[in-house]
């Protein structure tokens, strides 16, 4: 604690807050500390904060969602109760409004998800950290935190040597354990999970999976897209989901944007039973019945690669699909084929590693924390962010989640350390 001095006078002790990680989470949780009247200092192990929130804006910053609220809600799963009151006090209005204050104007796009006009995330978070400098938050890089001191310091690792912060209170901000070359590298489960805290293994979200190739197939078609397609899913509760999109093939397997929209699943089922299938319908826009008369027409002297472009519109990497996974008597069976056509299995055999994930599943139970994101056991350290235990598609619930529940954890350190008489 220190004592603001104005002209000599001591008037009011301040609070003093650390936030560690300043990925979106730790600055909006430094935003609201700052607000709260805190004196707000955020540390990263990087030489510069949001080095993933920069990378998000490469492939057009999707910020939040414009479908209605219960819609939205269904997105955090099985955490929705606990994503819910973060999001009613920060949620995708709000979100859209603050970027408007930082002078980024948001739109709508087709899809209903919202994105800053340029797309990009470097002005957002540029004219965000300026307004935070200017709100008097004050920054350190180089500052990889690597737990506590006996006497309840916090101990940073920096390129000069340890270091040791007293603070009152502190919000941990680490992100998940995805593209850990940006900052987040998971490294906090261990510190966290040595002081007895409940955390759920990090796993991939939103993330590619392997598939077994035939080398043939790998070398022909590593690289392409497939689109449009449907991919099928049986959910664990025995109900069919069907996502239309795109995604591409890879060295190893596949990866896209349909396919991180069912992965949690997926990677649940594989986790559970070693492996899972997806249905792919290689014609969306044919039904069956018309997909079997097409392709019983005759043959005639045209090859089946030609027959099928004709009769099916099927070519590139979407015949090498069907000759890479249905026996070859089925070609010969035009119902047999459109079947395959229509709901071609595919055995997804592993996701890919959590480092090359969007984002991170598990994390620190909600159970572990009060309403305002406290650690129940650690009193003082708050967390946010992809550090605790939800997770979502892509579709801006990520960041949404992420900045509302920073925007708690900062209001939950001020509110905190007022209701200890001292403040
Ligand atoms: C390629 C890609 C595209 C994405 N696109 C979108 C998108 O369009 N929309 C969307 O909603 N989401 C998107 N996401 C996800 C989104 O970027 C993350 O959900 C979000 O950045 C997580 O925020 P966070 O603050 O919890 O963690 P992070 O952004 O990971 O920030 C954590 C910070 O903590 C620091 N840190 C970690 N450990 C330590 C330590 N021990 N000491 C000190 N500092 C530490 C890190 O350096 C980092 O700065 C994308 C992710 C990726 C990888």
């Amino acid at each position: 604690m220190f004592y603001a001095r104005l002209g000599g006078s001591v008037l009011a002790p301040a609070m003093n807050i650390a936030i560690i990680g300043g990925g979106p989470a730790g600055l909006m949780a430094a935003e609201a500390a700052v607000a709260g009247g805190a004196r707000v200092d955020v540390y990263d192990a990087m030489a510069s904060v949001g080095r993933k929130f920069l990378l998000a804006g490469k492939g057009g910053l999707n910020l939040t969602h414009s479908e209605p609220c219960p819609t939205f809600l269904t997105r955090y799963g099985g955490r929705r109760a606990q994503i819910e009151p973060l999001v009613a006090a920060f949620g995708p209005d709000a979100l859209r409004a603050w970027a408007h204050e930082l002078g980024i104007e948001t739109f709508v796009g087709t899809s209903g998800r919202v994105f800053p006009f340029d797309l990009k995330a470097a002005p957002l978070l540029r004219a965000w950290l300026r307004r935070l400098r200017h709100d008097g938050v004050t920054f350190h890089m180089r500052r990889r935190w690597t737990g506590w001191d006996e006497r309840g310091g916090l101990c940073f690792a920096t390129p000069d040597g340890n270091l040791s912060v007293e603070t009152d209170a502190v919000v941990l901000a680490l992100g998940g354990g995805s593209w850990p070359q940006l900052g987040s590298d998971g490294a906090w489960v261990r510190v966290l999970a040595g002081r007895g805290i409940p955390i759920e293994p990090l796993r991939p979200a939103n993330c590619g999976f392997d598939v077994e190739w035939t080398e043939h197939f790998r070398t022909r078609f590593a690289g392409c897209p497939v689109k449009p397609v449907v991919v099928a899913v049986t959910k664990a509760d025995g109900t069919e989901s069907r996502q239309q999109g795109e995604f591409v093939i890879t060295e190893t397997g596949i990866e896209g944007g349909v396919i991180y929209a069912v992965s949690a699943g997926l990677r649940d089922a594989i986790l559970a039973k070693g492996s899972a299938v997806v249905r792919l319908d290689l014609a969306p826009d044919r039904n069956l019945p018309r997909l079997i008369a097409d392709l019983s027409r005759p043959r005639g002297s045209r090859s089946l690669a030609s027959h099928l472009q004709r009769r099916a519109n099927l070519e590139g990497v979407k015949a090498g699909l069907l000759r890479e996974c249905v026996p070859k008597q089925d070609f010969a069976d035009p119902t047999r084929l459109a079947a395959a056509i229509k709901a071609l299995p595919l055995r997804l055999i592993a996701p890919r590693p959590l480092e090359e994930a969007i984002s991170t599943a598990g994390g620190i139970t909600f159970e572990a924390l009060d309403e305002r994101l406290m650690i129940r056991a650690l009193p003082g350290v708050f967390c946010a962010g992809e550090m605790l235990d939800w997770e979502a598609p892509t579709g801006g619930y990520l960041l949404t989640a992420c900045l509302a529940g920073g925007r708690a954890a900062g209001a939950g350190a001020v509110a905190w350390l007022k209701s200890r008489s001292s403040f």
